[in-house]
This record gives C-alpha cells, structure tokens and sequence, in this order.
C-alpha cells in the first residue's frame, strides 16, 4: 500500500499555504478538496515537482483587505473557541483533562490550575486554542439559546468501539443547527475493538463526510486516555481555525461571552467570561445579563491575575453585583451609575414582557414572522413514544416539503421533552412536536419562560394538518387580476389645468374611482395607471355602471384618443394552498 500525504502536511514541507498547493493539484489534474485531503506519494511529488522553478505567487487579496481593516478598527487574528461534543463515556472529560494536563499545566508560569469553565491551550508557536470545558451540549445551547454565538469549532468525540450513539446524533444536530463545523475524534483507539471504518460509515448516514466517504469532514483517530495522536487533532484544530480566518476588533467597545458562574462565599458572585470584542481592564464597569458590576480582578485558569484580556481569553472576572447566567452577553459601559440604570431598565422590561405575556414563539407567531420573507423555513424539533410512530411522522412530514418553505426537522428522537430539547428549539427558533408522550409541568414551565412552544398530539393526522396548514400560512399569496369593466372613450376634452377628459360611455361592467385602469388602443395597452378624476356630469362620483357616460381624467397621462377603451382592474391576493405550491 502506498503512503498517504495530506495538503497541509506537503503545505508546511513546502514552507506554502495550503490553499496555493490546493490550486497546484487542481492545475495538474490531481483531486483535493480541503487541506486535510490526502495524496499519493506520486502526486505529492509531482506538487513538489512543480514548485521547483520559483513560482510567482499571487497575491494574498485578503490580506489587504485586512489591513484596511486594521486602519480601520485594529482587528487582529484571534484564537478558536472550542466546545466538546458526544456521547457519556466516549472521553469528552478525559480528552479535555489530557489537553489541560500537557498544555496548560506545564505552563511555566502557570500557579494552581482551577476549572473556570474555559481553558486557554498554547501550541508551543503553533498558535493557541481555548477549550470550553464544561463538556456536552447543554452549555452550547444554552449559550445560543440566550443569543450568544461563542463556538467556532465542535470537536464530536465519538468512542471507536461503541460508535454513533443517541447524544452523538443529538451533538451533530446542535452543531449544524448553529452551523459550527464539526471536527470528529474517534477515541479509544488504543482498545482492540476500536473500529473507525464502522464510526465513519455510520457518520455518513447522518450527512457527516469524512475524508474517505467523500466528503472533508475532519476525523481523527485517538486515545485520549494514552494521549495519542491528541496533539495532531490540536493541529486540525488550528487548521480549521485557518480556513475560518477568525478576526476581533481589540479597541471596540468591550464585549464578552458568560461560560460559568458561581457564587463564592468568600469572594461573593463572579463569573467566567471569553471576551469576544475588545480589551476588557480592571476597573471597567459592565453589564452582563441583568446585573451590573465592575471589574476587581481577573485570573486565568492557572491562578494567574491580568490586568488586561482580550478576545478569545477567558477570565474569571471579581466584582459582579449578583450572579449572571451562563450565555448572557457582558458589556463595557461608562460608569457604575450607567450601568446600574441599564440593569434597572432590563429588569423593568422583563416584568413588562411577562406581564403581558410576549416572548413565546408560537407556531402562530412563526406564520407571521416569516410572511415577506425570502428564505423561509419552518424547524421543528420531534420527540415522540416509539420508532414506529417517529418514522411515520418524518416520511409524512417530508411529503409537505414545498420549495417556497424549507421544513427541517433539525432534531427528532424517542422519548419525553427534555431540557436540552428546549434550549435546541429556543437557540434554533424552533417548535417542538410531541407525540403520544406526556410532558411534565416543569418541562412545560420551562418551555414557557423560555419561549418555546410545545405542541402535544395524540393523532399523526392532526399533525400533519397544523404543519400543512402552517405551511399554507407562510406562503405568499398570489395576485391576480379582476376585471371590472370596461369604458369606451367617445370624446376628448383639454381642460386647462386640470389635462386631458376622456368622455367616455361604460360599455360592460364598472368603472371605480379608487380601482386602477389599463387603456387600451387596437387591443394593445399603452398605458397601465389611477384614476385621477371620475365625474357624471360635474360631480365626483367614486364608480359608473354599464350604460352611463362619465369623464375620466387618468393620473399622468394625457395622451388619451377617441375609440381607446379604459379598462378598470383591481388586483386581489389570494391564499393558495399546498397543493398549488408542490
Ligand atoms: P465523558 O462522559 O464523555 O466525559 O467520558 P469520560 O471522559 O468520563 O470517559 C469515560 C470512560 O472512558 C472513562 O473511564 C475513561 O477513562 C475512559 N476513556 C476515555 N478515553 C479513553 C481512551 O482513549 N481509551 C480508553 N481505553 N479509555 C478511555
């Protein structure tokens, strides 16, 4: 068997960026998709090859777009925040304990480590990464649920010998719902029932390519546990971040991401925040959710205290005035006055809000919301009794697919309504669809203060029918146009100041006051426009019926003849059904 090579790896023996070795094999008619392609030893040597004569490189476009930018707002590259995914015990803590343990223990500076929620690893010059480290969905969705998009990368440790699993499939529906690309790492590589080639073929059939099924999905294979091959997935990791060429503005206004709080006893209420825009300092006075604060300290998660953090760090910051939640966005204001009025107003809000009751999104509301827009899309999360019933659901579902509304069922399982489910369907805009199970009053108290709605059935026929019927209700409707009659112009009179009077005899139907008109000559129509005057004798009447004369004075047009005939129209919407739009 020959040896593989991967782009990047050629890209980094060539001392080239990828992305030109790239477009060297689509030259010389050798397929590679993404960086983490591989090629054969032939063809890496005819890359090679070609790189021998000095080659003149283009120019990096980009990179003077970035420095306008920089003039502009001084944005600098920033590190990828990374969330691990997966299923309980395939290794999300181990592999995050391995990371910290080698990248961020071993920080010489570094004093006792302590969980903060995030961890920053250094690459030893390679670059850095910071690591939520609270792993799972929950935290991620949670996060987006609250509008607050902090992931750049999902890395999905799946264990290579127990495979795809229930929460495997719940993390990739996370992950795509928020379209944060997925990294996988099959773990447990170092047990004899490790099985990759299974782990991928199962990926493929929720849409996760990896390389060899044709697609660029990144997979890894490792062990956490023995710290094998963890360092290459770093370096994916660092890749990936590349090709999003991920950038924040450092001198912006001050903006941050809660990850975690806790509530000292000794130290009061503080919180864990990666900073997103800006460089956040002691001394600052902020906002963050609907508590106010200012800033006393800042530490790393190896003890260390800073003066100053800036995007993509996470700090334990000292100093709120009560405890934030995870997911609530922290701002710079001016002062502590400030900022203690802003969290008076949002808390007085809120009280508005529930009092009156807003804040759910209803399949209703959806509806509503989505009229007039151009990419519509209707996403519902599913949980129903048995396969069976979940199954039929989706086929019948499917069968609504218009072109005009995407219907995405972004995430479907057995079994009760969870919490999870709740934040996925509140980060996502969806609805949840529950079928033949019954939902706990917590849950439901919990869908409400969240704004979710839950739908229960117990008939697939009676869902069916409120997502047809939604459906229709976030079609556009159609225009036509109704005919209302018809005048034939027997006179012509040119008042001054007033324009041209067509003296006309209505020959069918009606002519309206408030309807447009088209006039037509030899059956052609010149001109498509409103009704400015319409008169029986001197006097404004608002229409005419068949057999009466009447003046009709068209808006901007004069050049009306004997013998056109002013046809009167209206234009009316109508609601079409589904049927129509399949
Ligand atoms: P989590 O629930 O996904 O956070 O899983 P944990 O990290 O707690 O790991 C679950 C179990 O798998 C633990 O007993 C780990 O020691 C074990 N484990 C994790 N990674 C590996 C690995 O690479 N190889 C082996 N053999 N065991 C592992």
């Amino acid at each position: 068997m020959t040896n593989k090579i991967r782009i990047y790896k050629l890209a980094q023996d060539l001392d080239r960026d990828y992305k030109i070795i790239l477009e060297e094999a689509k030259e010389l008619g050798i397929k590679a998709k993404s960086h983490v392609s591989s090629v054969t030893e032939e063809e890496a040597e005819l890359i090679k090859e070609s790189f021998k004569e000095p080659k003149q490189e283009p120019k990096p476009e980009i990179k003077e777009e970035i420095q306008v930018e920089q003039i502009r707002r001084n944005i600098i590259p920033r590190s990828p925040v990374v969330t691990v995914m997966g299923h309980v015990d395939h290794g999300k803590t181990q592999l995050l304990d391995t990371i910290r343990h080698t990248n961020v223990i071993a920080r010489e500076s570094g004093g006792i480590t302590q969980h903060i929620g995030a961890c920053k690893v250094d690459l030893k010059g390679k670059g850095s990464i910071v690591f939520i480290d609270t792993p799972g969905h929950e935290a991620f969705t949670a996060m987006r649920a609250r509008g607050a998009r902090i992931t750049d990368i999902v890395v999905l440790v799946i264990a290579g010998d127990d495979g795809v699993m229930p929460q495997t499939i719940e993390a990739i529906n996370h992950a795509k719902a928020a379209d944060v690309p997925i990294i996988v790492a099959i773990n447990k590589m170092d047990l004899p029932e490790f099985d990759a080639e299974k782990v991928r073929t199962q990926l493929s059939h929720h849409d996760i390519l990896t390389e060899n099924w044709g697609g660029d999905v990144i997979a890894i294979e490792i062990s956490a546990k023995k710290n094998q091959n963890v360092d290459e997935l770093l370096e994916m990791i660092l890749l990936q971040a590349e090709m999003l060429e991920l950038k924040a503005p450092i001198d912006d206004p001050v903006k941050g991401i809660v990850i975690e709080t806790e509530l000292d006893k000794q130290t009061g209420p503080t919180g864990t925040i990666i900073i997103t825009e800006g460089t956040l300092k002691i001394g600052d006075s902020f906002v963050c959710g609907n508590v106010s604060g200012k800033v006393k300290a800042m530490t790393d998660e190896a003890s260390l205290r800073l003066k100053t953090a800036g995007p993509s760090t996470p700090v334990k910051i000292l100093g709120f005035e009560g405890l934030a939640m995870t997911g609530d966005i922290l701002n710079v204001v001016e002062d502590k006055i400030s900022a203690r009025e802003i969290v008076e107003k949002r808390k007085l809000k809120i009280q508005k809000d529930e009092v009156s009751g807003s804040g759910q999104v209803t399949l209703e509301d959806l509806q509503k919301q989505l009229l007039g827009e151009e990419n519509k899309e209707l996403r519902i999360i599913l949980k129903t009794d048995v396969t069976g019933s979940l199954e039929a659901i989706k086929d019948a579902l499917i069968k609504l697919q218009i072109e005009e509304v995407a219907l995405n069922i972004i995430h479907s399982g057995v079994g009760a309504v969870t919490r999870k489910d709740i934040m996925l369907a509140s980060a996502s805009n969806a609805i949840i669809i529950s079928f033949n199970i019954s939902t706990s009053g917590g849950i439901m108290k919990e869908a409400e203060s969240e704004g979710v709605q839950i739908r229960n059935y117990r008939v697939i026929y009676e869902i069916i029918d409120d997502i047809k019927k939604s459906l229709e209700g976030m079609l556009e409707p159609e225009e036509s146009e109704i005919t209302l009659g018809q005048a034939e112009v027997k006179k012509i009179y040119i008042i001054s100041g007033v324009g041209t009077i067509a003296g006309c005899n209505v020959i069918n139907g009606q002519i309206l006051r408030k309807a447009q008109v088209k006039v037509l000559r030899d059956s052609k129509i010149v001109y498509v426009g409103s009704v400015a005057a319409l008169k029986r004798f001197k006097n404004d009447v608002a229409e005419v019926n068949q057999g009466y004369e009447c003046g009709i004075n068209i808006d901007n047009f004069n050049d009306v003849k004997v013998r056109d005939i002013i046809e009167s129209f209206q234009l009316e919407k109508r609601k079409r059904t589904l049927e129509e739009a399949q």
